[in-house]
């Protein structure tokens, strides 16, 4: 059921209530106080996932969070999500997405071998923006460290006319990432440990191939850095 948008003076207040605030503080107020059954999580259950869905477990592990299944995930991540709901007690996982290998557009595929950018709004961005069209505010995992647009990224932002999200990592560090694994014994997405550090599609997905840059092993040799579902340059908290 679509939901009626939230008026844009809504999202204003709720931008400026927000501002200054990250992780667990960011999450509370949007979750509990502004926003109560209109936000949700969108993860890739890869290779930081679990810190951001930790988070929002301890405090409402009946947020929705959207997994987009595009058809093309390694085997290990599926199963990763699956121990992951497991392990969280997450209570409200939706996967989204087109059908596995049933994709009008791309009958047979094999569309990432040609044009990642139309292969990545078939599989991600279109199934995304029609699955949120039910929530005011979204939830990411992104960090500042990931560099290229996230470089400058803020904690709360618009997402187009009638939404908010949130990115309450946003100004973690590598290593505050590390101790939070380590503090909750939370488990690593089994590709982790074998040296993968951004981990989204099978097709495009490699081991970093630059020191200090998680995500250069994405979509490797292609100047394409991101899949499309995030917009930059809408307005900050
Ligand atoms: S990351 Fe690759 S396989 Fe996945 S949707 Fe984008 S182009 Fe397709």
């Amino acid at each position: 059921m679509t939901r009626a948008a939230a008026s844009p003076h809504r999202l204003d207040t709720a931008l400026q209530a927000l501002s200054g605030l990250s992780d667990t503080p960011l999450l509370s107020k949007a979750l509990e106080e502004i926003f109560p059954g209109r936000a949700c999580v969108v993860s890739a259950f890869g290779a930081e996932s679990a810190v951001v869905l930790d988070l929002v477990a301890r405090i409402d592990r009946r947020t929705p969070v959207l997994f987009i299944d595009t058809g093309k995930h390694f085997q290990e991540t599926l199963d990763y999500r699956d121990m992951l709901i497991d392990r969280l007690r997450l209570e409200d996982v939706r996967s989204i997405g087109p059908a596995r290998d049933a994709t009008p557009g791309d009958p047979d595929g094999l569309l990432h071998q040609t044009n990642t950018d139309a292969c990545c709004d078939l599989r991600k961005v279109q199934p995304l923006e029609k699955a949120l069209a039910q929530f005011d505010v979204w939830v990411t995992g992104r960090k500042r460290f990931q560099g290229g647009a996230r470089a400058v990224l803020p904690t709360a932002e618009t997402d187009g006319p009638d939404r908010l999200k949130l990115n309450p990592l946003a100004d973690w560090t590598p290593d505050r990432i590390d101790a939070y694994f380590d503090n909750f014994a939370l488990p690593r997405h089994p590709l982790w440990h074998r040296g993968y550090r951004s981990i989204g599609c099978g097709p495009c997905t490699g081991k970093p191939i630059a020191a200090g840059d998680d995500r250069s092993g994405r979509w490797l040799g292609q100047e394409k850095t991101e899949c499309g579902i995030h917009r930059y340059g809408d307005r900050a908290a």
